[in-house]
């Protein structure tokens, strides 16, 4: 039998207790909640999101969604496994890493020239490539509506527009958000709710909340990145290109080009991610100089048609916040508390690692 929805605070809630309750239904949270009830069908397990379903502030909407098999040996096993959990969803466009230096599997970037690269590479600066055939690009939003969605219809209890806080020893402050007239967010209900299990998926919130509510101390802190969009034009079935740290991804007929990740400056300024308010219109200079860095390898950063902005409908100039660095992981922070983390390379192993956590509880 299918779970409940509870989208806004008109609907009553009356549960005080869950098996399982995974805060934060981004890739890395609604996966695992699939694979839970996938594994263990009659978990009571409530998925709760402070946003909507995706979130437009999570990493999730705006993650590359790039697949490709250029993984250190020691997560190769993860990355196949996410790629077969990917299925159908994965658009097998090829995925190209282009390098300045030789190295053992690498081939002259001729030989894997295509005339589209013609408008974006300059092969001169970029005289290496390895290609992946069967590398490709997915929607990382639609693929988590869809495991939000299977876990509902398995069973799952499902909470959109819940700030959820931890209180230790299982417990959970729920704290269901209305929108105001005057757009400001307010918290209409508290509930506290207890688990057996509770799973922290808040992506780069995750961390602090744990470090806030838990009193433990991780290791994770936040990194951040800005992407623009360049309008040249491109096909589903153009190949990715990665090259020094940027990725260019074909998206709605232009590229999105994200640069690398930064980590917060160290002069104290946090970019506060996905936000607009507070949010600076506009490229920050660590974003221009990793661009300026590339002229020369990819002079269509000097395009006029690059805009500020990481996609069509998105806010200019606002930021991403992630964990920073490392792969995918969960860690269990106390008997009653796992820390479930996607990050920069969430795209890759993070489905593998949601897979395995349900196993390891299921
Ligand atoms: P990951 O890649 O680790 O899944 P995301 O940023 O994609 O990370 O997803 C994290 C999700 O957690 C977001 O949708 C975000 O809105 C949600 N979230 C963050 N903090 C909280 C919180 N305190 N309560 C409920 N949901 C949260």
């Amino acid at each position: 039998m299918s779970g409940q929805v509870y989208a806004h605070v008109g609907q009553p809630f009356t549960a005080s207790s869950y098996d399982l309750l995974i805060v934060g239904a981004g890739r890395m949270g609604a996966a695992f909640a699939r694979f839970v009830m996938e594994r263990a069908p009659g978990t009571r397990l409530l998925l709760a999101e402070e946003g909507g379903l995706p979130n437009e502030e999570g990493a999730t909407i705006l993650a590359p969604g790039v697949w490709h098999s250029f993984v250190p040996p020691e997560q190769a096993q993860r990355a196949a496994v996410t790629r077969d959990l990917l299925a159908e969803a994965l658009n097998v466009c090829g995925v190209l890493d282009l390098c300045t230096d030789e190295r053992g599997d690498l081939v002259p970037t001729d030989a894997v020239w295509t005339p589209e690269l013609e408008a974006l590479v300059n092969p001169a600066a970029l005289p290496f490539a390895r290609l992946d055939e069967r590398g490709g690009v997915y929607s990382v939003a639609s693929t988590t509506l869809q495991n939000a969605q299977a876990a509902v219809q398995a069973g799952a209890d499902l909470m959109l527009n819940v700030r959820c806080e931890l209180a230790g020893g299982g417990r959970v402050l729920l704290q269901r958000l209305s929108v105001t007239n005057t757009h400001e967010i307010v918290v209409e209900q508290r509930i506290s709710v207890r688990a057996d299990t509770v799973v922290i998926a808040a992506g780069a919130a995750g961390p602090p909340l744990a470090e806030a509510g838990l009193g433990v101390v991780t290791p994770h802190r936040q990194a951040y990145r800005q992407s623009v969009r360049l309008n040249l034009p491109s096909a589903p079935s153009s190949r990715v290109i990665q090259a020094g740290g940027f990725v260019l991804r074909s998206q709605s007929g232009g590229y999105s080009v994200l640069p690398p990740i930064l980590h917060p400056d160290p002069c104290g300024y946090t970019p506060s991610g996905g936000r607009l308010a507070g949010v600076p219109v506009g490229l920050r200079r660590e974003v221009i100089e990793s661009m300026l860095d590339m002229l020369d390898a990819l002079p269509a950063l000097a395009d006029e048609r690059l805009v500020v902005g990481r996609s069509i409908a998105d806010i200019p100039g606002a930021w991403l916040a992630l964990p920073a660095g490392g792969w995918p992981l969960w860690e269990r922070l106390d008997d009653q508390h796992v820390l479930l983390l996607g990050g920069e390379r969430a795209d890759l192993t993070g489905l593998s690692v949601a897979h395995e956590l349900a196993q390891e509880l299921g």
